[in-house]
């Protein structure tokens, strides 16, 4: 029978990142536009214990039907006998490129048409990516499901928090020591906060990434030291403000912009991510005392 490579465990998550790093040298990573320029830059990949009491309180924080790794694992895999402690999350980031980061710095209201070919296009390979990362463990004896495309997944209103879903990857990302939370909600990450986050649940124990970081807004100077504020200003729809981030304003402002990208850029899709780009979190940690070189 095949199996993952029999090797030590910190070797076993090097063999994972290299699973996903390869994928995201292939031709799939790509914006879809005339010369199949590359949607992602190299991935961040962090890994997260599935019996991390984190999972737990995020049925306080983000909903109380968030999934544990573990329910959706058992979901996915009825009848299998496993502890959560024999479950691990890999996360990983995928930082925009340089030149789409550097169109929709300059835009002011509506995105870049690499932003919205990277919404629409790069999001569509994160999915590729979820599945291949699910499947290739899965061919190697390691049952493996990406929570995103489980269609048990769904979004919902919250009466507590706007929106909600049974599986936040940003938040399987801070678990997995990638990031923490900025004044607009976005995940900084060491490569900054313009970028997605994928995951994958997978039976395989390895040694979590360490959490850096002390606090969920750690890496926003706005909580660090009360400066910044920038995304503020970024927002031509006024969804940030000093006390957080509106998720209606947002979400309407970010529909609207399908009519544009239609007929400007002549494909289905949308888009904004102004508060993500012309800001200092954009690709890296603002506060220097977590910044990294
Ligand atoms: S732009 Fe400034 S205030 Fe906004 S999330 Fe980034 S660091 Fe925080
Ligand atoms: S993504 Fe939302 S919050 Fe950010 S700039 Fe656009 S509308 Fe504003």
């Amino acid at each position: 029978m095949n199996s993952i490579p029999d090797l030590p465990p910190a070797e076993r998550r090097d063999w994972i990142a290299g699973l996903i790093g390869d994928f995201c040298a292939g031709p799939a990573n790509t914006l879809q536009d005339t010369t199949d320029e590359r949607a992602w830059s190299a991935p961040l990949v962090g890994f997260a214990r599935g019996d991390d009491p984190l999972w737990r309180q995020y049925k306080e924080v983000v909903d109380p039907d968030h999934w544990t790794p573990a329910e959706i694992f058992a979901s996915t895999f009825p009848g299998t006998t496993f502890e959560p402690a024999d479950l691990t999350v890999i996360c990983w980031i995928l930082p925009q490129t340089e030149r789409t980061k550097a169109d929709n710095r300059v835009e002011t209201t509506f995105p870049a048409e690499r932003w919205a070919r990277s919404r629409i296009f790069g999001e569509a390979f994160n999915s590729l990516l979820r599945q291949h990362v699910a499947d290739t463990l899965c061919v190697l004896d390691c049952q493996a499901v990406a929570p995103h495309l489980s269609p048990a997944w769904s979004r919902r209103d919250s009466e507590r928090y706007v929106f909600s879903s049974t599986w936040s990857e940003r938040h399987a990302a801070y678990a997995a020591g990638l990031g923490t939370f900025g004044l607009c909600d976005g995940l900084i990450t060491p490569a900054g906060k313009a970028m997605r986050v994928g995951s994958v649940v997978a039976r395989v124990a390895l040694p979590p990434t360490p959490r850096p970081y002390t606090d969920h807004r750690s890496y926003c100077s706005f909580f660090a030291d009360g400066s910044c504020g920038e995304c503020i200003g970024r927002c031509p729809v006024g969804a940030i403000t000093q006390a957080g981030h509106d998720k209606l304003k947002c979400s309407a402002h970010v529909s609207h912009t399908a009519a544009f990208v239609r007929e400007r850029y002549g494909f289905e899709g949308y888009g904004c991510g102004l508060c993500q780009t012309g800001v200092p979190c954009e690709s890296g940690i603002p506060v220097a005392k977590w910044a990294r070189p």
